[in-house]
């Protein structure tokens, strides 16, 4: 079990993030919902233990263990993993070789195959593609998507996973998120699209750094559609 106890991130003197507590446990799929600029991406960040995301209070617990001081490494090792709202790039590496930790994860070309099937991206096409500048954003998203299918993490947090990718594409997205929940896996999906949030079990409203509601994901929608004005804050800036 994951939990965040009461943490507080904030930067040049701004509050992001203002005593959130949080639950994620096995096997459950959960959805961090909020409007722009709410705070969800720096408790992706937060939890990950990206550098300077560190809380400024409070502390992360995995299992019981305190991981608060862990690295952004450390944290992978134990299961945690961050999809990005926008993929990096790697020059001059390809699918395959980004796929298989460079040949560090033990999994077959078969497996490796599959995966991209999985994520709607032909092996034949793909497989030898530059995860560069010459994949579009939806590509990089889809190969992320396969790669989380791939390292099986215990804890994958997916950052607007639907961003850049055609809205056809939701089921292959909550295809990817059931399959983490059936190996015992925990999704945790940030966005800030309802539709994105249906396929999900609980959930968290959070807005200007708080959370609103905690509860199941139609209770969680529904206050989100409640205090959305009340998010819509004039003084929040929008990214
Ligand atoms: P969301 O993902 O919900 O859109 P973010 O977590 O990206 O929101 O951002 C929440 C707020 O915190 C925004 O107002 C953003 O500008 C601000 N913010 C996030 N990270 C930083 C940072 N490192 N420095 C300054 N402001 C930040
Ligand atoms: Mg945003
Ligand atoms: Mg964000």
């Amino acid at each position: 079990m994951l939990i965040l106890s009461n943490v507080w991130y904030c930067t040049f003197q701004r509050e992001i993030l203002k005593g959130i507590n949080m639950e994620f446990l096995p096997g459950t799929k959960y959805v961090i919902l909020g409007t722009n600029g709410a705070g969800k991406s720096t408790v992706g960040y937060v939890i990950m233990g990206l550098e300077g995301y560190k809380p400024s209070e409070g502390r992360i617990f995995l299992d019981g263990r305190d991981i608060t001081d862990l690295s952004v490494t450390e944290r992978a090792k134990l299961g945690i993993t961050l999809m990005w709202q926008e993929p990096a790039r790697f020059d001059g590496i390809n699918v395959e070789t980004y796929l298989t930790l460079g040949g560090r994860l033990n999994v077959s070309k078969s497996e490796v195959c599959d995966a991209l099937e999985f994520v709607g991206l032909d092996p034949a096409l793909y497989l030898k593609r530059l995860v560069d500048k010459t994949l579009s954003g939806g590509e990089r998203k889809r190969v992320e998507l396969a790669s989380l299918l791939l390292l099986k993490p215990r804890y994958a947090i997916l950052d607007e996973p639907d961003s850049g990718i055609d809205l056809m594409s939701l089921d292959m997205i909550n295809n990817v998120i059931n399959y983490i929940a059936q190996y015992g896996g925990t999704p945790i999906v940030i966005t800030h699209r309802e539709e994105m949030a249906y396929n999900t079990d609980y959930g968290y409203l959070i807005c200007a750094g708080l959370i609103l509601k905690t509860g199941r994901t139609e209770e969680v929608i529904s206050a989100f559609r409640g205090t959305c004005e009340v998010c819509k804050h004039p003084n929040l800036p929008v990214n």
